[in-house]
């Protein structure tokens, strides 16, 4: 069985598909670590994602990296790599330039997809229930305000910037991750809605298993 958690960034999608994934014994993956994971690569190589002087080389690391979910961590050229070296703001700056290269979206399809096979999980990102697993058995997708997702991000004390900077940047991620050729953050006609801007977590997961229970 696959659940499938779409949604932008700050929209609660990590923390409740691993909440799920702890109460259901799914296997919890997330997508967007995968992209960050080959965003650090192509950095640490001197690459800008966004300029097409690099293109090439760009895309010639992604093919050429072997990236998979493991004991719930992304491994990278059979590395794990730890979530908090992951989530940078300067990952934050590139990632979704990366992540608008088709071909990048090939690879990590393919890796997600494998990633899932034989074994029920929960999964979520970006374009999960529309693109990589369209047939999903469940399909959630979490929204909430610009305000409330720069909120949160912000009491993470994960980033350096300001509360301010971080709306700007999740806005500027925001217009970046709509507006791509593929994979781009739609709402799919089944999947179930949920504006968490004014909820908390556990309400929001409480929401989410009774959706999850109606579906089994
Ligand atoms: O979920 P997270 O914010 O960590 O994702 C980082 C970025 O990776 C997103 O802003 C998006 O550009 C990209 N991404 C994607 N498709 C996914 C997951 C993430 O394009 N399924």
């Amino acid at each position: 069985m696959i659940i499938a958690i779409d949604g932008p960034a700050g929209s609660g999608k990590s923390a409740i598909a691993r909440m799920v994934g702890e109460s259901t014994g799914f296997t919890y993956i997330n997508s967007g670590l995968f992209y960050r994971a080959l965003t650090r690569k192509v950095l640490d190589a001197g690459c800008e994602p966004a300029n097409a002087e690099y293109r090439d080389q760009v895309l010639r690391i992604a093919r050429e990296s072997t990236v998979r979910w493991q004991d719930g961590m992304v491994y990278l050229d059979h590395e794990p790599v730890p979530d908090h070296e992951l989530r940078t703001d300067e990952i934050d700056a590139h990632v979704a330039q990366l992540s608008s290269l088709p071909e990048v979206r090939a690879v990590v399809n393919q890796a997600l997809r494998e990633s899932a096979r034989n074994q029920d999980s929960v999964v979520e990102g970006r374009d999960i229930t529309t693109v990589v697993f369209p047939d999903a058995d469940v399909k959630i997708y979490l929204d909430a305000s610009i305000e409330a997702r720069a909120q949160r991000r912000y009491a993470e004390s994960t980033s350096e910037l300001t509360l301010e900077q971080l709306r700007a940047a999740i806005a500027e991620r925001d217009r970046r991750d709509r507006n791509k050729q593929e994979g781009s953050l739609r709402l799919s006609d089944d999947a179930v809605y949920l504006d968490t801007s004014d909820l908390t977590i556990e309400t929001v997961y409480d929401r989410v298993m009774n959706t999850i229970r109606m579906k089994r």
